[in-house]
């Protein structure tokens, strides 16, 4: 397997982290029901955050180590070279967490900052809506200003994890006669609030992952907003390029754990073309792998990830869906006979979960804008 090395720190720190791997075991992840994955992932998670594992690259006084995201992607190939279980909180490890600590308060890093990275506080993301997918700067949810803070009014749709979420950050809506994106401001809303209700809505892998959530006259407090009044959307993309960098990577490691065990299979019971196209899946993947690296190392120094993401999404993105459909391929009949075992049962909910990469965090047709106009300098699409 590739590894990142970058100086003597960067071993340094991954012998650390081995050592320490080996003396703490992960937990088993074979189960594959949401359930399982929600209490494992907590654990798991509170186990890594109590030895400083997690948002390494966050600064001291809020629980990090003040190092790189380039020793945050180390521990995430070791987790992966150890078949670790997810951790639950990925959102505000990866999102969140680094917007806050980008352009929240003081007052904001210190109450958030810590919880996010124990697992004790879990966030979803309420940016998606209805009419607001692909076009987000379109959201319709409205807070209306009042005596200290606001009512928050909408709906948010697609929203993973909102029933396990203690927090959502959400993109709404503070000011008309403007243009549409300078309309926009950034709130952190407990998901205990009154009047929120979520509505799990269910996928094609039988999960229900995902929910609505309706906010009806929600009050949230003045200090909840991040920035300034209307600055929501620079801080909406900033949540962005750490999801489509940052998130990216770890789901992209996840992704050649099934490789691995592709590569295990008897090749000599693989059609020519089967063989072919897993050979094209090892190719993805240390293509995908060197250009995250490529741009992990430029944020060694403290840049901030940009446009250059989307390179990143969309190539792990596509070449995933190939890989589970190849994975399913190889299955063959007996999962077309429904003769499910656990072993092809966990197949087929890759290959079905697998389906929702290409839109999550933007969709392939959206990246494909963004590296055609902010990485090619093209001509804007009408
Ligand atoms: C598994 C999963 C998890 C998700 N989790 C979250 C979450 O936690 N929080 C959250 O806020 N959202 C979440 N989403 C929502 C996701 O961000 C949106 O689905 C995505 O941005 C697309 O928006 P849409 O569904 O409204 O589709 P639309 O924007 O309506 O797009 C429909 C189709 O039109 C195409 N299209 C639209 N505009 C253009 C254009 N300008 N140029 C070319 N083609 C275009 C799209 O590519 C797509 O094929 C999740 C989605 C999935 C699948």
């Amino acid at each position: 397997m590739l590894k990142l090395s970058v100086s003597k720190q960067s071993d340094d720190f991954r012998a650390e982290f081995r050592a320490w791997l080996a003396a703490h075991p992960r937990p088993a992840s074979d189960d594959t029901s949401l359930d399982k994955f929600e209490q494992v992932g907590r654990e798991w998670q509170r186990t890594l955050a109590s030895a400083t594992w997690l948002g390494t690259h966050w600064p001291r006084e809020y629980g990090g180590r003040g190092l790189s995201l380039v020793e945050e992607a180390i521990v995430q190939e070791e987790l992966v070279r150890v078949s670790a279980p997810q951790i639950l909180g990925l959102f505000g490890l990866t999102m969140v967490g680094p917007v806050l600590i980008a352009h929240g308060s003081a007052e904001q890093k210190t109450r958030y900052l810590s919880k996010i990275l124990s697992g004790e506080e879990i966030w979803c993301q309420g940016f998606s809506e209805p009419g607001a997918g692909s076009d987000l700067a379109a959201v319709k949810a409205r807070a209306v200003p009042v005596e200290g803070g606001y009512y928050l009014t909408g709906q948010k749709i697609w929203t993973s994890f909102a029933h396990c979420a203690d927090w959502c950050f959400v993109l709404c809506r503070t000011a008309d006669g403007v243009k549409k994106h300078e309309g926009l401001s950034y709130l952190l809303v407990p998901m205990n609030s009154k009047g929120i209700t979520t509505r799990p809505l269910k996928q094609i892998s039988g999960d229900s992952e995902f929910n609505e959530v309706f906010f009806d006259d929600v009050f949230v407090p003045s200090e909840n907003l991040v920035g300034k009044e209307g600055e929501g959307w620079k801080i909406a993309i900033s949540t962005l390029m750490y999801e489509r960098v940052v998130l990216t990577f770890s789901r992209q490691l996840q992704s050649e754990v099934a490789l691995r065990a592709m590569l295990k299979t008897n090749s000599s019971a693989m059609s020519p073309v089967q063989r072919a196209e897993l050979a094209r899946c090892v190719i993805d993947a240390c293509a995908s792998r060197a250009l995250a690296y490529k741009h992990l190392m430029t944020y060694a120094d403290d840049k901030a990830p940009g446009p250059e993401g989307s390179l990143d999404k969309l190539l792990w993105s596509e070449s995933f869906q190939r890989l589970c459909s190849l994975a399913t391929s190889m299955v063959g009949v007996e999962a077309a006979l429904g003769e499910m075992n656990q072993k092809v049962g966990a197949v087929l909910h890759r290959y079905l979960y697998s389906r929702g990469r290409t839109i999550a965090a933007g969709t392939s047709e959206i990246q494909r804008s963004i590296i055609a106009e902010r990485l090619l300098g093209l001509p804007r699409s009408l």
